[in-house]
């Protein structure tokens, strides 16, 4: 099982590369139903869903536009629930069917934050697209429709997940590995 250090911590591959794309293409398929002739706006949250907005949207042979919004809300190995003003939105929303890409939905805080910043902005539609959730750790009532893997309440990096600025570029997902365990 390969494993890698990002600074003091250990983690180990728990979801290769092409079981991640082989949920996305799943997912894209989904959303080409769905979005056909409606010209969605993703909105891709940064820094963690650009690997997720590519790898979407290249498979999604559909008119759409993307574009990328960026939010402080979280530090360290475990969410903290703080979340700042929505930063980078120039589109207008009203009207338009829009499509959030996050990179993991946890707590779903973040979400929840997204999601009333853009509400204000009179769009037709809002729907969340992740590439991880997390289920058991959810906290929120707004649905994630669109998942491509369901994971359980691990810290995991890598496909844009960082670990302190560490692992976004690792291919596939990797979990930490519990040294007190
Ligand atoms: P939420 O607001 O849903 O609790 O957390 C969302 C944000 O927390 C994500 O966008 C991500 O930045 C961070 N986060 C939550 N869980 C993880 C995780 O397992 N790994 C990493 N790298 N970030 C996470």
């Amino acid at each position: 099982m390969p494993t890698v250090r990002l600074h003091d911590k250990e983690f180990e591959l728990f979801i290769p590369e092409s079981e991640v794309h082989a949920a996305i293409d799943k997912l894209a398929g989904e959303l080409r139903a769905k979005y056909q002739g409606k010209r969605p706006l993703f909105v891709g949250v940064l820094n963690g869903a650009f690997y997720f907005a590519a790898e979407l949207v290249k498979r999604l042979d559909i008119e759409c536009e993307i574009t990328f919004v960026k939010v402080a809300s979280y530090h360290g190995t475990r969410s903290t629930g703080r979340v700042s003003e929505l930063i980078g939105l120039n589109e207008k929303l009203e009207g338009r069917h829009v499509v959030v890409l996050e990179d993991i939905v946890d707590t779903g805080n973040t979400v929840r934050h997204i999601m009333d910043s853009l509400l204000e902005h009179h769009p037709a539609s809002v729907s969340i697209a992740a590439l991880l959730f997390k289920p058991d750790a959810y906290k929120q009532d707004i649905p994630i429709e669109h998942v491509a893997v369901r994971i359980p309440n691990d810290f995991v990096v890598g496909s844009g997940l960082d670990h302190d600025g560490l692992g976004r570029n690792l291919p596939g997902i990797y979990r930490i590995i519990n040294t007190h365990a």
